[in-house]
């Protein structure tokens, strides 16, 4: 059975959530206040409709409580966004997601038992900021608020050395999950491995090594 999702607040962020979801072949359900927006993904989603979600009748009333997992990307209306959240939670929704404008909604919403809170414009900021470092940070995914997961491209320094060699768990404490030579994937690679330029490495560890580790291994001295 096709899982069922439903976007509430279709801005720039739902509605792309709503656009990727649709594109993949999901049951999505598309809700917002303005008719506008909903209108304009008519055609995009399964079902689109106009509705006040702080409503908990309204709510109801859209069959909110047979859909497995509902995104709030309500932006700027905070209380709407709480609101909903709340209302959501007490329907006995499975999985909610919501985007939080900023460091104290995203505490409110974990209070209130969202299960998920994305905080798009800061986590963007802190991918690209990375990237902007070295052009061989390729990725920099947070895990926790001081654990990461990183995509490098191997460099000179790296290249034509092993894992052994290189030592990166003893030298800075984080670990190579996996390296990838052109389409092949290597999972949980020896220690033997030989590093070639170009390859990338996907790196798990604490911000603080990462960090150690990027400006000794990957960031290129000139
Ligand atoms: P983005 O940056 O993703 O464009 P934003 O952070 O500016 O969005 P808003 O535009 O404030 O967010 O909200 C996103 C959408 O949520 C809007 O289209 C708005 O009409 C809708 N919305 C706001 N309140 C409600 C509500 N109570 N019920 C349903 N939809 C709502």
């Amino acid at each position: 059975m096709k899982r069922e999702f439903a976007v509430i607040g279709l801005g720039r962020f739902g509605g792309s959530i709503c656009h990727e979801l649709s594109k993949e072949g999901m049951d999505v359900l598309a809700i917002d206040l303005d008719e506008d927006k909903v209108n304009e993904f008519k055609n995009i989603a399964s079902h689109a409709v106009i509705a006040d979600t702080t409503d908990e009748k309204v709510l109801k009333e859209i069959g909110i409580r047979n859909i497995d997992h509902v995104i709030v990307a309500i932006g700027d209306n905070i209380q709407a966004s709480i609101l909903t959240t709340l209302m959501l939670k007490e329907l006995g929704i499975k999985k909610i997601t919501v985007k939080a404008q900023n460091d104290y909604h995203e505490k409110v919403l974990r209070k209130i038992g969202a299960d998920q809170v994305v905080h798009p414009e800061r986590d963007m900021g802190k991918r690209i900021a990375h990237s902007i470092i070295s052009n061989n940070i390729l990725d920099h995914l947070e895990l926790s608020d001081d654990h990461s997961i990183v995509e490098v491209k191997a460099g000179k320094k790296m290249s034509g050395r092993s894992l052994i060699d290189l030592d990166i768990r003893a030298q800075y404490g984080c670990n190579v999950v996996a390296i990838k030579k052109d389409k092949e994937i290597n999972v949980s690679p020896m220690a033997t491995v030989v590093i070639e330029d170009g390859d990338v490495l996907i790196v798990i560890g604490s911000d603080i090594d990462i960090s150690r580790f990027e400006k000794n291994l990957v960031v290129d001295d000139d």
